[in-house]
């Protein structure tokens, strides 16, 4: 508990003068590729693509039903939990959904909820810029994924200090998994999946263990997707300005979290869309399923005379569509 404090009060302290110091481009741009995390990315992904063959060739039914769901549950672990609750306090939830999420965060396997969450809102806070750990400016490559096979940027470490995570340390939820995070993780996200289709439907090892590759890699570049693409193409009907885009076909693969042009520019609502409830949106269906339950609560959103007023101001004239909505 102890290590949290000191780093709250500096951000406290030096939040201005840190905040003016931001630059595109800050400081040189080195590659210190870590051999590790480059053979790890690289077996996961030929293993998935394996993973792939198996699955048309040789995996039950059962298996690749059991794949698809747990690749949902995965993905909303990490947009509705990591993302909309923790890093953005989007909404608030009661102990059982949060541990709930945690486990479906574990079956994500992205690092511990703790760095995921640093590094997220160092992403919002340092956009595009050196100090933001997957800055797209450094290309599609780098902000998909380039940016996990190299030594972060010394403005993402020396920044990082400042962002304030006394609200996640202080969650024991997400210190549990943090501490017990190698053990925990594997056992969630590699173990008890490549397990359970061996012993209640008898399917093989190799397709099985595959298989789990298959949905882990498959969980990992939807998120990436989000970094890369969605920083990259679309339209921007909230701030032209900035470089997040939406992307409607991205929304639906990454469970309603492809209309990032909306997300930078308010980042609290919970719905992380204008469009709120509807299919393409199922992190969303899913915070309102617990709302319902009771589990989630104080759900935020923005008016939507808000949003239509910020729209004209600063947007490029779409909507959310890429639908030109100007008469003029
Ligand atoms: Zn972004
Ligand atoms: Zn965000």
């Amino acid at each position: 508990m102890a290590p949290c404090i000191k780093p709250q009060q500096e951000a406290q302290d030096l939040q201005d003068p840190f905040e003016k110091l931001v630059a595109p481009q800050a400081a040189p741009r080195k590659h210190e590729i870590v051999h590790r995390a480059v053979i790890g990315l690289a077996y996961v992904h030929l293993a998935a693509i394996y993973g792939l063959y198996l699955a048309i060739t040789a995996a039950r039914w059962y298996t690749i039903l059991f794949s698809a769901t747990t690749a949902v549950a995965a993905g909303i672990g990490v947009t509705a939990g990591t993302h909309r609750l923790w890093s953005h306090r989007a909404y608030k939830a009661k102990l059982p959904l949060q541990i709930i999420l945690m486990v479906m965060n574990s079956l994500a396997f992205q690092h511990s909820a703790i760095s995921w969450i640093r590094d997220h809102r160092m992403h919002h806070r340092y956009s595009d810029t050196d100090a933001d750990p997957h800055n797209a400016t450094r290309g599609l490559f780098f902000s998909h994924i380039g940016w996990l096979l190299v030594k972060k940027h010394p403005e993402v470490l020396r920044r990082g200090k400042y962002i304030d995570m006394s609200d996640i340390y202080a969650n024991p939820v997400l210190r549990f998994q943090k501490k017990y995070l190698i053990p925990f993780n594997w056992t969630i996200c590699i173990i008890l999946p490549t397990l359970i289709p061996m012993y209640f439907w008898g399917e093989s090892f190799n397709v099985a263990w595959h298989m789990v590759m298959l949905r882990y890699v498959y969980s990992l570049n939807v998120v990436f997707l989000v970094n890369s693409f969605a920083h990259m193409w679309g339209n921007r009907p909230y701030d032209k300005s900035i470089r997040p885009t939406q992307n409607s076909l991205l929304s639906f693969l990454a469970y309603g979290e492809g209309f990032h042009n909306y997300h930078h520019v308010f980042p609290w609502d919970y719905r992380t869309a204008e469009l709120g409830n509807n299919w393409l949106n199922l992190s969303t269906l899913f915070i309102d399923f617990f709302a319902w339950v009771g589990w989630a609560y104080d759900l935020k959103t923005v008016p939507d005379d808000v949003i239509s007023a910020r729209a004209d101001r600063t947007g490029d004239g779409t909507n959310s569509w890429g639908f030109n909505t100007k008469s003029n």
